[in-house]
């Protein structure tokens, strides 16, 4: 059996700077000064922040030590589900990096940073041709945001039609921050459940869909990676009745160049650039929640957008019917750069291309490893394949302990306990950008940990045992951290 990644050793200790200090420790010396002391106003004296005296290999080490601490897509495979932690090419930071785009100042006149409205004009009109839709904004920060932006652009469309509707379908299947967005722009959300095959049941849309109801929010691949076949005929139901479809695209990831929404029948639709378009988003950074709609909608669309014409680009801000702006200036701005360079640099064809390995890599691990875990779902995936825990009942182990496990192996744990219709989920999303002899070292440490949840059963109680802190409380440690190492 291959071993992981993974090993125990060389896990240094840390104390705080505060605990490390020496009095009279200096990172640097400097000639004593000829010029004569002088006092501080009276007004600024006093004791002054107590900082800790230290050397310079003092810091070097303390901070290169936090950041071996550290985990993240650098290090190694983060098979995160749903939320598309794939790995972002350098090249992409490095032209957000650039000078004269990171210190455009956003209150300069239009004529001084043609260069970065162009980015944001041909941004608009990359995300419109890799979507299919008709207009977008790149004003929201995250998915959520471009979820509430697209849920005002609803209400807005309903009221320029005198139209009062109240509530809007949400699948069980749907992310947390769809009926919070929906709720938060007054809509009452009413629940849609799956079928057997993890998909929506067009008669099931049909029997709720009627003239109070705004419209559907579905994910399309849907949060258990799987297509929603059904989109048309159910976009074709809501539409009959006057709603609208609103598709959550934070799992773009699958299908970039493959699917046209607009074709699908969804009118608006946002996609996370943190997400496909290559901005690194663990830890809560920064992001951005783009939202693409139809023709018929782009009039409520937030303002400014980028618009061109004959005298170059400019911010267009005259637009009456817009829902307005939802972020000062133009937002994340460098998470907008990077996703502009990430298309410019892949280019349409290499976008497919990535869609197809992403699904290609999750129905490869879904095949390897259904023997080995519950697949709930067994019909080909998109980009993350739902496992469960199921076959480890019998030895009383359950998801938490297998992905706590799979940190002694050198894994961070993939997506557990979501989505919540499969009961303890294990959701897996290797993306495109992870090589087969990696893919197959994953899979062989998963097996390797659900042979160990069947002979020592125990010991994946315990797990992690080769972490420097075990099992924590996790509500207690996320309320009341405690940074000491
Ligand atoms: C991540 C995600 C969201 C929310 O996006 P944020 O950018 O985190 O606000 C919405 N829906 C789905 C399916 C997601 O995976």
């Amino acid at each position: 059996m291959k071993s992981g990644p993974g090993t125990s050793g060389l896990i240094l200790n840390e104390p705080l700077l505060w605990e490390k200090g020496k009095k009279g420790r200096r990172g640097m010396s400097i000639p004593t000064s000829d010029v004569p002391e002088a006092v501080l106003d009276a007004g600024l004296t006093g004791a002054g922040p107590d900082f800790p005296d230290l050397s310079e290999i003092d810091i070097v080490r303390h901070y290169t030590r936090l950041s071996q601490w550290n985990f993240g897509v650098d290090t190694g495979m983060y098979p995160l589900g749903s939320c598309t932690m794939k790995y972002n090419p350098k090249i992409n930071d490095k032209l957000a990096a650039t000078p004269e785009i990171a210190s455009a100042h956003p209150m300069l006149d239009d004529g001084s940073v043609q260069g970065t409205l162009q980015i944001m004009y041909e941004l608009q009109k990359y995300l419109a041709a890799i979507t299919g839709m008709d207009a977008v904004s790149l004003q929201p920060s995250a998915g959520a945001q471009g979820e509430l932006a697209g849920m005002l652009v609803f209400a807005a469309y309903h009221r320029s039609r005198g139209s009062v509707r109240t509530k809007i379908l949400i699948p069980d299947t749907a992310h947390g921050t769809n009926p919070a967005s929906a709720a938060l722009c007054g809509f009452r959300p009413v629940a849609l459940k799956a079928n057997a095959q993890g998909v929506l049941d067009v008669q099931a849309v049909a029997d709720l869909m009627d003239d109070e109801t705004a419209g559907i929010m579905l994910t399309n691949p849907n949060t258990l990676g799987i297509f929603e076949t059904n989109i048309r005929q159910i976009a074709d139901i809501v539409h009959a009745k006057g709603g609208l479809v609103y598709g959550d695209g934070a799992n773009m990831n699958a299908i970039m160049g493959i699917v046209d929404i607009k074709k699908c029948g969804v009118d608006v639709m946002h996609l996370n650039l943190h997400k496909t378009f290559s901005t690194p988003h663990g830890g809560g950074g920064p992001g951005a929640g783009p939202v693409c709609v139809v023709r018929e909608l782009e009039r409520f669309l937030p303002v400014p957008r980028a618009v061109k014409d004959s005298e170059g680009y400019r911010l267009e801000f005259d637009r009456p019917e817009s829902i307005g702006r939802v972020h000062g200036f133009h937002g994340n701005f460098s998470v907008l750069v990077r996703a502009w360079s990430y298309i410019r640099s892949m280019g349409p064809d290499n976008l497919k291309k990535a869609s197809q390995l992403a699904v290609l890599n999750a129905n490869y691990i879904k095949e390897r490893l259904k023997k080995d875990l519950h697949l709930p779902y067994d019909r080909p995936c998109m980009h993350e394949c739902v496992f469960s825990d199921l076959f480890q009942h019998e030895n009383g182990v359950k998801t938490l302990d297998m992905a706590k496990r799979l940190i002694d192996h050198g894994y961070h744990p993939p997506t557990i306990y979501f989505p919540l219709v499969v009961p303890g989920a294990i959701m897996i999303e290797p993306t495109e950008t992870e090589c087969k002899e990696d893919i197959d070292l994953f899979i062989e440490v998963v097996q390797q940990v659900v042979a160990e949840a069947r002979e020592k059963p125990e010991l994946l109680l315990q797990a992690p045992v080769r972490t420097k802190l075990r099992r924590l409380d996790e509500t207690q440690a996320a309320r009341h951290p405690c940074l000491r190492g």
